[in-house]
């Protein structure tokens, strides 16, 4: 089959069962015994990689599982490695493991285990077996089936049902999230169709910038969130001998998700699911833009959620400001600065702790060194993926004087490439804008800018009313002109000129943004200390928008790009209160530093301080000296 032989279809089933053993419900790898895409899969390799591939799987047949248990651990530290390795055990750990779960999940489609499938964890009801998306809807909407909107009902019953979900192990949380996976995954197509229709994107983006992303939020939670979620032991000063320290992540109750228009499914479910990871109920309140009204109920309860642990109510600005005075234990706010001030200016009113994830007005600088076509290709998808209504998108570029004119040239020519619509096969690079506000405040933008001086070198089709705005280059905007300062959140690019390092240091920073940035040059050295000099939340090399497509990789900004961090074991732990313990023992010891106060235990610690902070091996010396006799003092002491 495939030109695989025996033997190496053997390493495969092998692997497969390793990387998916099967739990209750679900069958192991084996178990799903048709291979037949797997030809289909190989043949998108080259044929060295296929010829590798089945190599390593003929090596897999004759080795011991324990061997190759420890070699796919070691292969998924890859980061730990120098560049040369890292790169190979980064390839051996994407290529084994894509080819595991992508051949076993594409036969579970086929054979249609998810409809019959029961994930059996013994506290939430079976997976549907509707399909019918309209049905779904209907049932799980709570603006159809009954279920309050009220902000105070909501918040009520949210607060019960948040005890519920502390009361569910790690694994059993784990295991919800995990069915939440399979449900997207199974039900992808209808998902795409109700994001298209209310954001007229491209149908290539929603896969890469609201499934991609999902995903990988929900593996980093399936991989790490039980370890970053673990108590953790911390040291204990010397002079509190005998104690143990640790640090305990514990849920904080109901946490307020409010977000904006751009990546609605992205940004309903990240925060969904890494708030119930860490034991918490969410309110979740979409943008009225972009309500996806009934689909997120519906994934939800698909995977298992009752419907109090995450609701989500509908509405603008008022409702928000309405639910913030429910007094939530946490906002986590994605969206314009201007939302975000009066979110925390409210919040203050109930010290509510606020994350603030805002706006951007990322650079990208590009040294003369580059790979010139790497670099024009990277700009002009940085900054017209999503038709630029990304907060990370590149709004500024700034190329190196000696290869501006060939660089604009070139840019130029890859602007006008750009296909756009809104397709079912993914034949459209740019679908249109999702908000009719946001177009006018890009006309304004662009007007205020040609008015200026401002030459538009691509894009001069558009009429400034069109939802569909082509890619637009700006030759000649100065960081006077608004297009500069403020945010875009459109197809739109300034580009610009620098002379050496430090002025393109001082460009990128001349900003009040302050969220991502690339630096593009082939000397790497280069590119991280300018790196270190911007001053930002992110920032990518030779690459555009992929820090944030880690999830391991906090994510946040500086000045007005917000406050806080989410990802990562970081961002995990943002939903958190993390609390501190100290443990000592039941003993008869009374502490030195207790009363009585006498002039013995005076002299002591003025000694003790001395020696202890004094640093050099005094502090032994001191401890011996006055440490000692102030815990023998402490037991007998008396006025
Ligand atoms: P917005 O600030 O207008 O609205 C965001 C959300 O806040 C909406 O749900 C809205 O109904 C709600 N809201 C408005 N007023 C409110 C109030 N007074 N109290 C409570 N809620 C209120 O933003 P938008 O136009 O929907 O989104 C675009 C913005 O989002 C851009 O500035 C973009 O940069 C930012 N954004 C940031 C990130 C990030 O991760 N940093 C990601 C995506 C988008």
């Amino acid at each position: 089959m495939s030109g695989f032989s025996a033997l190496s279809l053997k390493g495969l089933q092998k692997v497969g069962d390793i990387l998916i053993p099967g739990t209750p419900g679900m069958p192991k790898f084996s178990d799903v015994k048709l291979l037949k895409d797997l030809h289909r899969m190989t043949d998108y390799m080259n044929a060295d990689d296929r010829e590798g591939f089945k190599i390593l799987m003929m090596l897999f047949a004759i080795t011991p599982s324990f061997a190759i248990h420890a070699l796919l651990w070691l292969v998924s530290k890859h980061e730990s490695f120098p560049d040369f390795i890292g790169a190979l055990f980064r390839q051996i750990n994407l290529g084994v493991k894509g080819v595991v779960y992508t051949l076993y999940y594409s036969d579970l489609d086929d054979h249609s285990i998810f409809q019959s499938l029961n994930y059996k964890t013994g506290i939430y009801s079976p997976v549907t077996q509707d399909t019918e998306m309209d049905t779904l809807l209907k049932n799980s909407n709570p603006l159809t089936a009954g279920i309050s909107q009220e902000p105070k009902e909501v918040f009520a019953s949210a607060r019960l049902a948040q005890k519920e979900i502390a009361k569910l192990t790690i694994d059993e949380r784990l295991q919800i999230v995990e069915n939440l996976r399979h449900v997207i995954l199974r039900r992808q197509e209808e998902i795409i169709a109700v994001v298209q229709k209310e954001t007229q994107k491209a149908r290539v983006d929603i896969l890469t910038s609201e499934f991609f992303p999902l995903f990988e939020n929900l593996d980093f939670i399936a991989h790490e969130a039980k370890s970053g979620l673990k108590p953790e032991k911390v040291s204990t000063p010397i002079a509190m001998m005998g104690k143990a320290s640790k640090i305990w992540f514990e849920p904080m109750g109901t946490i307020l998700v409010i977000s904006p228009w751009n990546y609605p499914l992205y940004q309903a479910i990240t925060p969904i699911t890494l708030a119930f990871v860490t034991g918490n109920a969410t309110v979740y309140k979409p943008s009225e833009l972009t309500p996806l009204t009934g689909l997120v109920e519906s994934l939800l309860k698909d995977a298992g959620f009752k419907p109090q642990w995450a609701q989500v109510v509908y509405g603008d600005g008022k409702i928000g400001s309405a639910l913030i005075d429910q007094r939530p234990q946490k906002i986590f706010f994605t969206g314009s600065v201007a939302t975000g001030k009066k979110i925390m200016a409210q919040a203050s009113q109930y010290l509510i702790p606020v994350e603030l994830e805002l706006g951007g007005k990322d650079p990208m600088i590009v040294f003369e060194d580059v790979n010139m076509d790497r670099a024009v290709k990277g700009a002009v998808w940085g900054a017209f993926t999503n038709s630029g209504q990304s907060c990370t998108s590149v709004e500024r570029l700034y190329v190196q004087e000696s290869i501006y004119e060939t660089f604009k040239k070139r840019i130029v020519e890859e602007a006008k490439t750009i296909k756009l619509g809104v397709d079912t096969d993914g034949d459209a690079d740019m679908g249109a804008m999702i908000s009719d506000k946001q177009v006018q405040i890009i006309a304004d933008l662009v007007q205020d800018a040609v008015k200026n001086g401002a030459k538009m070198l691509t894009g001069q089709s558009w009429d400034f009313k069109s939802k569909f705005i082509p890619a637009i280059i700006l030759e000649g905007t100065t960081h006077e002109m608004r297009i500069n300062k403020e945010e875009i959140f459109g197809p739109v690019l300034p580009i610009m000129k620098f002379k050496d390092e430090a002025d393109a240091i001082d460009l990128a920073n001349d900003s009040d943004f302050g969220l991502s940035a690339s630096i593009w040059s082939k000397d790497k050295a280069r590119c991280e200390r300018v790196a270190s000099q911007i001053v930002t939340g992110n920032i990518s090399i030779n690459n555009v928008m992929v820090s944030e497509g880690n999830h391991s990789l906090p994510f946040g900004g500086v000045k007005d790009s917000g406050i806080g961090r989410y990802k990562g074991v970081h961002g995990l732990r943002g939903f958190t209160n993390m609390k501190s313990v100290m443990i000592d023992a039941d003993s008869s010891k009374i502490e030195a530093n207790w009363y009585p106060y006498t002039p013995t235990k005076n002299g002591l610690f003025g000694g003790l301080i001395q020696s202890l902070f004094g640093g050099g091996i005094g502090k032994w010396i001191g401890l011996v000296r006055y440490g000692l006799p102030l815990e023998t003092h402490a037991k007998k002491a008396k006025r």
